[in-house]
């Protein structure tokens, strides 16, 4: 890459790229409240170390950030666990459905990585138990999790879209059964409800391209803000963040986005995508249609067009 990349002609060349495939892919309505949000949206950010952030389309426009959140969640139980979370949820890829209960049975309620639903409800339900227990955090595991987000976006308008979270409660049986699953090994600990009303609020944050590529810009600097200069965790912890995001950030679709992009990134059933320059930046990019797996189809498109453009990748 170039030390003064064009930005301008990079995000326009990123633009031009997707705008003929605008509207493709199926909006996620399993969950009702997001059935109605508009295919055509398309937004992206690129916020870089040095504070510039450079950004086009709907960028600031709040969509729901469900599986990304699961990055923040795993960041915060890794702050206050260590390494003693992985004895209930593993890392490795599952190659299965974001939502799939198959490998549970076999693997002792264990599920494969924090990154997939069963995943990420274990890593919830450790914070629940924690906050729960903690009379100093009165806002429980979700306000821990506006907090980092509002406090590294610099954006305290971040916030559960209560709405969104109804929604999902109402149609949630798979992640019911998942939850009860893995509490009949032992896996999911104390009140189950409070856990999944957690995890379904986590998943309704509205956020925008904007605010999140700029809350995670620390996951490209191992660990610490590059702007602020704030640590928010340890440079051995954000390395494995990143390798968990690389290798299972997008369920059975992980394979194909670590070949056609290249960098750690984790998608969400709402249609954005976060991912992560190590040295760089991050990229936070946005459009509702998904393909088979639950990943931004759009997304991916100009994902890969900024890469070609940057030479962005960890294989360099
Ligand atoms: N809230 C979604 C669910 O649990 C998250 C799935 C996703 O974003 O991939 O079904």
């Amino acid at each position: 890459m170039t030390d003064s990349p064009d930005w301008p002609n990079i995000m326009q060349a990123v633009h031009h790229s997707a705008k003929p495939h605008f509207g493709s892919g199926k909006v996620a309505d399993y969950i009702p409240a997001l059935a109605c949000i508009d295919p055509h949206k398309f937004g992206m950010t690129v916020a870089l170390g040095n504070g510039e952030m450079h950004c086009i389309g709907d960028t600031d426009e709040a969509f729901s950030m469900q599986s990304i959140s699961k990055i923040f969640t795993l960041a915060l139980a890794l702050q206050i666990y260590g390494d003693d979370l992985w004895k209930r949820v593993g890392r490795e890829p599952s190659g299965s459905a974001f939502n799939s209960i198959v490998q549970l049975e076999s693997e002792k309620g264990i599920p494969r990585n924090p990154l997939i639903n069963a995943g990420a409800i274990v890593t919830t339900n450790h914070l629940v138990q924690h906050y729960s227990e903690n009379s100093a955090h009165p806002q429980g595991a979700v306000g821990q999790l506006l907090a980092l987000l509002q406090d590294q976006a610099g954006d305290k308008s971040i916030a559960v879209d209560e709405a969104v979270a109804l929604s999902e409660s109402e149609t949630g049986s798979r992640n019911r059964s998942l939850a009860h699953f893995m509490s009949g090994f032992g896996v999911v600990q104390g009140d189950i409800e409070r856990t999944l009303s957690s995890y379904f609020r986590q998943c309704a944050v509205a956020i925008s391209c904007r605010q999140l590529a700029r809350a995670a810009l620390f996951l490209a600097f191992d660990g610490c803000d590059p702007v602020s200069g704030k640590r928010v965790l340890s440079s051995r912890r954000c390395r494995r963040i990143n390798a968990v995001m690389m290798m299972s950030g997008h369920y059975d679709n992980s394979g194909d986005f670590a070949y056609r992009i290249g960098l750690p990134g984790k998608s969400g059933v709402g249609g954005g995508i976060l991912v992560v320059a190590p040295g760089y930046g991050t990229v936070a990019t946005w459009s509702p249609g998904l393909n088979e797996a639950g990943t931004s189809m759009v997304g991916a498109i100009a994902l890969e067009e900024l890469v070609r453009k940057t030479g962005w990748s960890i294989f360099v």
